[in-house]
């Protein structure tokens, strides 16, 4: 269960709250206090929510809502947030309703090339430009990423297309570099569960992508975005980028049925990734509209200025003027559903709901 405390409670207040749940769960290892979007809670994730401990919290003048959230990951639970998160990046904000495109090449290659993939980016409607700097690759012998310096050249072509950039962080002890430079921290598909470096884009102070393990539950996933959330840090964006599944036709399975699952079990807002799901390019702007239709707050998609030089990852890599048009379609698929469910609420006028149920 969790506890959200008064925001003017005093310390020893939120101390006895602290104590009559530690006394429940046996012991302190298990509560514990964080700064969360839905204020300053204290969690308890083994406390059973009888009604007794329930009435005895509730009569705590610092309580200010007790939250039973029967799920192991109550600070990710739907629950805690019942109107989902929105999480912002300069003037960007996901899970407000129009679908944000990130877009950029798997890696950071040049100043040249990150330059054009940003005004490219840019220009097709893209919101964030993403590139690799840190790359975490199958073979040792494969391109790597440039490092810092790259993180670098990516903030800075970012900066001069005026779009906040997102790129990924393998190492807890390069957190604070990477996010003095980077809007978003991206923790990989390969790191979803390295629970140091978790812990350590918790503290950061930088909005998190969290993508999805290749062979984790989704229970696992909403238990990895808690770590980060118990650590005080509510910016999380979960992106679902396929799973390993049986057939080599494609990289990997998108598993496009989580979207709306997830949109019951959590409030944070979730985002997509074609490009690794499918490994062909010809397939991602398919399944990135897809992945709105099905309600995805977003999509992160791999685009490079020249696709076939890209360094890493080209046969999944989509040029400019694919990605316009993705961007096109994804706003028009979004637009057509919210159409729809003002219909459903009865804001158009009849003829023209109607006219869009033919
Ligand atoms: C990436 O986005 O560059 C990447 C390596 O993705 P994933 O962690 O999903 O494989
Ligand atoms: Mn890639």
């Amino acid at each position: 269960m969790v506890i959200v405390v008064r925001e003017d409670a005093s310390a020893d207040e939120r101390a006895e709250v602290m104590r009559l749940l530690s006394a429940q769960a046996g012991g302190s290892a298990s509560v514990t206090a964080s700064r969360t979007r839905a204020g300053y809670v204290v969690c308890a994730p083994e406390c059973v929510p009888a009604a007794k401990l329930v009435r005895q919290l509730t009569a705590l003048r610092a309580v200010a809502r007790v939250v039973p959230a029967a799920a192991p990951y109550p600070l990710a639970s739907r629950e805690l947030v019942p109107d989902g998160t929105v999480v912002t990046v300069g003037a960007v904000s996901f899970g407000a309703g129009a679908p944000v495109i990130i877009a950029g090449p798997c890696s950071v290659e040049s100043a040249e090339q990150i330059e054009a993939a940003a005004r490219a980016a840019r220009d097709a409607g893209a919101r964030l430009l993403r590139g690799g700097a840190f790359k975490p690759r199958t073979s040792p012998y494969a391109f790597q990423g440039l490092g810092l310096p790259g993180v670098e050249l990516l903030a800075r072509a970012g900066a001069a297309a005026g779009l906040p950039v997102v790129t990924e962080v393998m190492e807890p002890g390069l957190v604070p570099a990477v996010a003095e430079l980077a809007d978003v921290l991206q923790v990989g598909s390969r790191n979803m569960q390295n629970f140091p470096l978790l812990r350590a884009v918790g503290r950061a102070g930088r909005p998190v992508l969290l993508k999805r393990g290749f062979a984790a539950t989704i229970e696992e996933w909403l238990l990895a975005a808690e770590y980060i959330l118990a650590e005080g840090n509510p910016d999380v964006i979960l992106c679902e980028r396929g799973v390993r599944g049986f057939d080599p036709a494609t990289r990997n399975l998108l598993d496009l049925a989580c979207v709306p699952l997830l949109r019951t079990l959590t409030h944070l807002p979730v985002i997509v990734d074609p490009s690794h799901a499918t490994g062909r390019r010809d397939l991602v702007a398919p399944m990135g509209v897809a992945a709105i239709a099905a309600g995805a707050d977003g999509l992160i998609v791999e685009m490079h200025p020249r696709p076939d030089d890209a360094l890493s990852d080209r046969e999944q890599t989509i040029d400019p003027d694919t990605l316009a048009r993705l961007v096109r379609r994804c706003h028009a698929v979004r637009a057509a559903l919210d159409h729809d469910t003002a219909g459903e609420r009865g804001d158009v006028p009849e003829e023209l709901a109607a006219g869009a149920g033919r």
